[in-house]
């Protein structure tokens, strides 16, 4: 992509009412634009980003076994009637609407209610069980404060899988199965070393439930932990759960600011028996399908990363998610001779199959490596009429700030293996 056509520019100032660290970057950037509090636009450069994101979820809830799919925003109030959860009292993010063709519908919040009754469908015996559906959808949630940039906002995609299990054992299976692929999913997105699986109150269906909680001073959750144990307990299990069994005592437990990247759920029955959603086991009887939830919310992971590996220049993208892999920024490009020549090294990384934005516009070389530090792409390769003249090209790591030169017929290589030289 060629810097001079995206539409969207870097700019000094992040917009003063915006309080948030990622938000600030990813709008300086110009990776979002806030519409309004608790609703942002993900620009050319944002989108690529959480499409990357939504692509190693995808990889991981696949390799589980998750199907995936999409299911509608409206909802219908009478399935909600079933589990007693369509009342404002009952739950306080609801957005309702009016329909011109009379009655109410609201806007999903999550899709337990939807899916229980979707699935009636297709399950009536154990030979069904289990299936894992998921989407990576829209949400809407009418939350009170929305002070934390894309971290907590009113309109935002969640991945969301249910399972659907014959026994417990297929159930804590898959429960288990998931929780490893979340910490996968962390890694991958390169903030798996400050996330931690955290216990959680479980709700009428199990002992807990689990969070995974990010590390991070800008985190609006609270957790308790022993990092050397790679323990951690959120607040609500700390005042009532006897932590002994968890293999911890209070004391050895520290107060964390976190994130809430995901968090996984197991629901044991209540659903499919409010919504009717009942199989055949092996002997010929009749039993509610034992379900799970599980979400992952891809722009808090985005905010996450930024706010944990930003830099003071700006932001700093692990490879997995980065927009593009190397930032080609030209210089001298006001000479038709130099330009020539660096376009042709632009189409040449194309070919080699290298990700790359093309900084082609004619600015000051402080000025652009000033962009390329906010903007936050792995590697910076500078090309200039000196490069030209030298044959070798200056490539910076924007993580560690480490300078290379490189050959050209290097730089159509495998950057990672060339680290060590
Ligand atoms: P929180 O306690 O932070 O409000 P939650 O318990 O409501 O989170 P879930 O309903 O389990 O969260 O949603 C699953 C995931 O979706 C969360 O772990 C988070 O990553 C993401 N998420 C939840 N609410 C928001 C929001 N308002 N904006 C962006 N992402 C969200
Ligand atoms: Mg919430």
């Amino acid at each position: 992509m060629r810097q001079s056509n995206l539409f969207t520019k870097t700019r000094k100032e992040a917009p003063a009412d915006e309080v948030a660290k990622n938000a600030q970057l990813l709008i300086r950037a110009g990776y979002i634009y806030k519409n309004m509090a608790g609703a942002y636009t993900f620009l050319p450069l944002g989108l690529r980003v959480i499409e990357k994101i939504n692509a190693i979820i995808r990889e991981e809830m696949n390799a589980i076994g998750g199907q995936e799919m999409v299911m509608p925003s409206l909802q219908d109030s009478a399935l909600w009637e079933a589990s007693d959860r369509w009342s404002d009292e009952n739950v306080d993010v609801w957005f309702k609407s009016e329909l011109k063709a009379g009655g109410v519908v609201g806007f999903g919040w999550t899709h337990e209610e939807v899916i229980t009754d979707l699935m009636r469908q297709f399950i009536s015996s154990y030979k069904d069980l289990p299936k894992f559906p998921y989407q990576i959808q829209k949400k809407f949630r009418n939350e009170m404060r929305a002070k934390s940039g894309i971290m907590r906002t009113r309109e935002f995609d969640m991945k969301d899988l249910y399972s659907f299990s014959a026994t417990q054992e297929q159930h804590d299976a898959f429960y288990n199965a998931c929780s490893e692929a979340y910490m996968k999913i962390f890694n991958r997105l390169g903030i798996g070393s400050q996330t931690y699986k955290t216990f959680a109150s479980g709700g009428a269906f199990s002992k807990f439930s689990h969070e995974f909680q990010t590390l991070a001073e800008a985190g609006e959750d609270v957790v308790y932990v022993n990092e050397a144990k790679g323990v951690a307990v959120n607040e609500e299990v700390v005042k009532e759960a006897d932590l002994s069994e968890l293999g911890v005592s209070e004391s050895e437990l520290t107060k964390r600011k976190s994130i809430e990247v995901g968090n996984i759920f197991s629901l044991g029955t209540k659903f499919s028996e409010a919504l009717d959603l009942h199989f055949t086991d092996e002997d010929g009887i009749e039993k509610p399908v034992i379900m799970g939830s599980y979400g992952i919310g891809p722009a808090r992971s985005m905010g996450t990363i930024v706010d944990l590996l930003s830099d003071e220049k700006g932001i700093v993208w692990p490879e997995s998610v980065a927009p593009f892999k190397v930032h080609l920024v030209g210089l001298n490009l006001e000479d038709a001779a130099t330009r020539d020549w660096v376009d042709g090294i632009y189409a040449s990384l194309q070919e080699n199959g290298i990700d790359v934005l093309y900084d082609d516009r004619e600015a000051r070389a402080g000025e652009k490596f000033a962009d390329s530090d906010l903007i936050g792409i792995p590697y910076r390769v500078v090309a200039s009429k000196k490069a030209k003249e030298e044959g070798t090209f200056e490539v910076v790591k924007r993580a560690n700030g480490e300078v290379r030169r490189l050959t050209e017929q290097e730089l159509y290589g495998d950057f990672d293996s060339n680290e060590d030289t």
